[in-house]
């Protein structure tokens, strides 16, 4: 094959996946400690299973497709109507936010829409990320050209990061070098953090200002626990004209296995949400409509009673880690609104060296900070997806051997 027929920007990429190089010091550890007993407390992954609502709701839709009168072809490309209203009438109308239901399209995650998305967008138009975060908004531009060279420090020449660290509070700077796109991701992975009403203010009004586009990623937005933080980048006056917004059942609903998530593009936006919904007639076939009745089920009155006392066994055990670290003498963030926790680590340690240490020492796995961009390092990253007292058993030993 002819090399120059190729993208050549796939070769800017980060050498290896960041959990490919976990598992790989994992599989290591096993095969030189037969009987390593490895608590992982490094998934990003749900473990509770999908509530009883939404299962019933899919058999339901299985025997629909059973039979002739209900059986379903081809669905709309951006969902049907009765997801994109459930929706609407979930989650934003309680939260005084209005919203026409053709501003919702539905899809199958949030990982393929925030990395689809930046296709509507000129080649050469400079982009703005937080750092540390979800690490596909630098991967899939570094993959369309937009980023220049990893340069010696871990930052890409032609970004501008935003730095999000315990030294601002988590609450980013708005950016230094002019930009046309800004990523905003809030609750953070892998902080934990929440945007504040006034930072958002902050990015809307400088994007409104400049013509700047806010692409604002809340897969986590269920986890907020203060009614008073922000759920959405439109509870923000003036974000209508400046923002999109994702939103995913994945973290929400345990749909990671599923798949059914949402991208918000106001009217407001107009050019672009016509681009949009280009893009997802011509290369997207819509979600099954087994999954979106699926996902419908997660706002009648006992779903939504199931989906939150699912979150909550998630948020019980955040607490559970959070409060025996600072206990224990360590500086944790996040695991408040988000069901991450960010660990500090102390004397300079490295992010990858605590890792090869927790490993060694106690048997438990996190993921190290650096993997989420510069600023990441110097911290750790553990999740509460995890099973509640196998978690209790990893803190025990993390207090008892580290
Ligand atoms: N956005 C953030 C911030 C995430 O952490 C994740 C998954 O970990 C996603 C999006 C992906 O969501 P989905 O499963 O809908 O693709």
């Amino acid at each position: 094959m002819n090399e120059k027929i190729v993208n050549p920007y796939y070769d800017r990429l980060p050498g290896s996946y960041l959990f490919s190089t976990i598992a790989k010091k994992i599989k290591e550890y096993q095969g030189t400690h037969a009987n390593a007993d490895i608590i992982r407390l490094g998934i990003g992954d749900v473990t509770t299973p999908i509530i009883p609502a939404a299962i019933e709701a899919m058999h339901k839709a299985v025997d629909e497709m059973a039979c002739k009168n209900t059986f379903r072809g081809y669905g709309p490309e951006q969902g049907y109507d009765f997801l994109r209203e459930a929706i609407i009438r979930g989650e934003y109308t309680p939260r005084g936010v209005e919203m026409d239901p053709d501003d919702v399209f539905v899809s199958d995650g949030s990982k393929c829409d925030v990395a689809n998305i930046q296709e509507l967008f000129a080649a050469d138009v400079k982009i703005a990320i937080p750092d540390p975060v979800y690490p596909v908004y630098l991967d899939s531009n570094v993959m369309a050209g937009r980023t220049g060279f990893m340069q010696e420090d871990g930052h890409f020449s032609e970004v501008t990061y935003l730095a999000s660290t315990a030294e601002n509070n988590f609450q980013p700077e708005l950016p230094k070098n002019p930009v046309q796109l800004i990523y905003l991701c809030s609750p953070n992975n892998p902080t934990g953090t929440v945007l504040s009403r006034e930072t958002l203010q902050k990015f809307v009004d400088y994007a409104n200002e400049t013509g700047a586009l806010i692409l604002f990623d809340g897969a986590y937005n269920c986890y907020i626990q203060d009614e008073s933080l922000p759920h959405s980048i439109y509870e923000i006056p003036g974000a209508r004209n400046c923002a999109i917004e994702f939103r995913s059942f994945s973290k929400t609903a345990g749909f990671t296995g599923v798949r059914c998530a949402y991208t918000i593009v106001p009217h407001e936006l107009g050019k672009l949400r016509s681009m949009w919904n280009r893009r997802q007639c011509t290369k997207f076939n819509g979600v099954n409509y087994v999954v979106q009745r699926a996902a419908e089920s997660i706002y009648t009155p006992v779903g939504w009673e199931q989906t939150k006392a699912v979150i909550k066994g998630y948020m019980d055990t955040a607490a559970m880690i959070r409060s025996e670290l600072t206990a224990a003498g360590y500086t944790v963030f996040g695991g408040e609104h988000a069901p991450y926790i960010w660990w500090k680590l102390e004397n300079g340690e490295k992010s990858f060296d605590f890792f090869d240490r927790l490993l060694g020492t106690c048997e438990v796995v996190g993921t190290p900070g650096s993997g989420f961009g510069p600023c990441g390092e110097g911290y750790f990253r553990l999740t509460a997806f995890g099973d509640h007292e196998q978690t209790k058993v990893a803190l025990k030993r993390i207090k008892e051997k580290l």
